[in-house]
């Protein structure tokens, strides 16, 4: 499955099913004649939690991130629309240089997987298990090195199952099976707010603080008190909204509706 991670040239993607306990023999470091060369002529997909530390970590709104450095993506077989990390026009990623990563500690999950990719819709759509694939470029020296691994300490060491904690809501709401079934077709609203919900952390908190949004749907004053301090909560809650305004059966349901019952 290539829906996370594809090259534009060649393909790199070996046809290998792995899962968490398989090995592999990898590792990545700036003494490698091919350092940096995987940053560049890549399609990285953004999950909402990589987008929240990246824009925090450049100091700038999340509307400014995903004007300045996403574009939207539509796999094959999902309804819903993605972001992508745009190339700059030469190809490379905007946040490699010749010294690595500038963004390094807050790098998008896909970047942390490399060299795996994961299947995304094959596995979770079909209730089925993690499913990983290599990626094995031919100037890519990391697989001559002697570190080996299993995908379980490399999701480890790379801190995705932090990552995949986080995004937790998100992947319901992408993955839920009421999307695959063919009556179901998001309008213009819900993709907009699908956008903002899953992508557009400071425009949705202006939504929530500053908009009838606390008057019109039935959210206890903790909460409130906690999605105000707290960004990554703010998101979670962001999402679990989210997925009750996108498929029924609300978290938050609308005040009114609580009174009638
Ligand atoms: S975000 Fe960092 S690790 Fe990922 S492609 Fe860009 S420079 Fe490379
Ligand atoms: S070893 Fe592979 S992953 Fe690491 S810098 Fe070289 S090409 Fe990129």
């Amino acid at each position: 499955m290539k829906d996370t991670i594809k090259k534009l040239s060649g393909n790199p993607v070996q046809p290998i099913q792995m899962d968490l306990d398989s090995k592999f023999q990898f590792r990545c470091h700036k003494g490698l004649e091919c350092f940096t060369q995987c940053c560049g002529k890549i399609d990285i997909f953004l999950t909402p939690y990589d987008i929240l530390r990246i824009k925090n970590r450049l100091g700038i709104t999340s509307g400014e991130f995903i004007a300045n450095y996403t574009q939207l993506m539509k796999l094959k077989k999902t309804k819903l629309p993605f972001l992508m990390l745009r190339m700059k026009a030469d190809s490379k990623c905007p946040f490699v240089t010749r010294e690595g990563c500038t963004i390094y500690t807050d790098r998008p999950v896909v970047c942390r997987y490399y060299p795996i990719g994961f299947g995304l819709l094959k596995s979770k759509e079909v209730g089925g298990g993690d499913f990983f694939f290599p990626i094995k470029e031919h100037f890519c020296k990391g697989y001559e090195e002697d570190k080996e691994w299993t995908i379980r300490q490399w999701r480890e060491a790379q801190e995705i199952n932090l990552i995949d904690f986080y995004n937790k809501h998100w992947w319901d709401i992408v993955l839920n099976k009421k999307l695959y079934a063919s009556e179901l077709e998001p309008d213009g609203k819900s993709l907009q707010l699908y956008l903002m919900a899953s992508y557009d952390i400071d425009s949705f908190r202006k939504f929530v603080f500053e908009s009838r949004f606390l008057d019109t749907y039935d959210v206890d004053e903790d909460t409130v008190e906690l999605i105000k301090e707290d960004e990554i909560e703010l998101m979670k809650f962001a999402h679990e909204w989210l997925r009750g305004v996108l498929f029924g059966n609300p978290t938050y349901g609308l005040k009114k509706q609580k009174q009638k019952n």
